[in-house]
């Protein structure tokens, strides 16, 4: 052979055996396996995405358009939510939430509605790039622990829809909408807000606390009722206050401490009338534990010092003492600054008839209030 048609055999016969590879490739399957595969998980991830797309793009192509309904600001979104698509929600229905933050709990309660049922599937949980629905998942970033749907018929042709919501943490939820659907965003609060601070009404509904001598006179009534004025007080300013209870009912201490842990508040301020058996004893108290909290400006003592000298400065009751507690729940197990103020006796007269005034319980509030914004500034030196 010349030489080039020795080259030529050489190139057909090479050409020939790759063919022949592809071939034997190709119909072995892998390939054509491969290929299918891929053309069918191209097909699933586009019916994903276009959901996917729908909930994901929503929250940024909407965002001008998004308008709260109830809860907080706007600007109070995460990037945690769970949208609730409009077809659901009958036009005219009416919206809320509710934020059981004692049992980091939020309830979205949807009244008026025509359509009796929600299905779980229908509402995603996004955190960020990751989405969920259905029921809670074991991934880190579900934040959701539990999800419940409850329905039940108000009148005819209408229904009352209550998704409650128990979350991994504890968020502050602020509801909005866009055009196609309803959000409810899970911030962290100490993303939001700069100052926290936990007012702890004590006792509450069967636990009574202490009684008057007269035992129409409830502690727990009196605490809750200082805590209502301090409220009004707290709610002008610029610090978020979380309460552990706003209504007679009770909650247990662990629940009331574990509060003010998770928000890793700046103070957690519990409220309290005393009672003894001697109807002389009188004056405000602060209690503290010398146990070490997270906060190196601010010791337990410090705390009920200051609190103790702002109340009886404004109110002019009598100034008895700061006293140590190692015993007491609240302060034994609180990793921020904590105290217990016990505003007074109700076992005496003049106590007694200080705390049931409401002018007297806005003087004492009043000097917690004080007292708060006291604390605030002295760590700022
Ligand atoms: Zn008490």
């Amino acid at each position: 052979m010349e030489e080039k048609q020795w080259c030529r055999f050489v190139v057909q016969s090479v050409s020939l055996m790759i063919c022949a590879i592809v071939i034997c490739f190709l119909y072995s399957g892998g390939f054509l396996k491969n290929m299918e595969q891929k053309a069918q998980a191209d097909q699933v991830t586009s019916q994903v995405n276009s959901q996917d797309t729908y909930f994901k793009t929503a929250v940024k192509s909407e965002l001008q358009s998004a308008r709260i309904v109830t809860g907080g600001a706007i600007s109070a979104r995460s990037s945690k939510y769970i949208s609730i698509p409009k077809s659901l929600v009958t036009t005219g229905a009416t919206l809320y939430i509710s934020d059981d933050y004692i049992n980091s709990k939020v309830i979205l309660s949807i009244r008026g509605n025509t359509k009796q049922k929600i299905s779980l599937d229908r509402l995603v949980r996004v955190n960020g790039e990751k989405e969920f629905c259905g029921n809670p998942k074991k991934s880190r970033y579900d934040f959701v622990k539990k999800i419940e749907i409850k329905s039940s018929r108000t009148s005819k042709g209408k229904y009352g829809i209550d998704i409650s919501m128990t979350t991994k943490k504890l968020y502050e939820p602020v509801l909005y909408e866009t055009e196609k659907a309803y959000y409810i965003s899970f911030a962290d609060p100490l993303k939001l807000y700069d100052r926290i601070i936990v007012v702890d009404a004590g006792h509450g509904g069967y636990d009574e606390g202490a009684t008057a001598r007269n035992k129409n006179y409830k502690e727990k009534n009196y605490n809750l009722l200082i805590v209502e004025e301090l409220k009004r007080m707290l709610d002008a300013t610029d610090i978020k206050v979380y309460y552990t209870r706003l209504d007679d009912r009770y909650i247990s201490k662990a629940d009331r401490v574990r509060l003010a842990n998770k928000l890793n508040a700046d103070m957690f301020i519990s409220i309290h009338c005393n009672w003894t058996d001697s109807s002389s004893a009188n004056g405000v108290e602060t209690l503290f534990s010398v146990r070490e909290n997270n906060n190196d400006k601010m010791s337990n003592v410090r705390f009920a010092k200051i609190m103790l000298n702002d109340i009886c400065d404004v109110t002019k009751q009598k100034k008895r003492k700061v006293i140590k507690r190692e015993g007491l729940y609240l302060l034994h197990h609180s990793d921020v600054p904590a105290i217990i103020i016990e505003t007074g006796y109700l076992s005496n007269r003049s106590d007694f008839s200080y705390l049931k005034k409401s002018s007297g319980q806005r003087q004492m509030a009043r000097g917690i209030y004080k007292g708060i914004f006291e604390v605030y500034d002295v760590q700022k030196k």
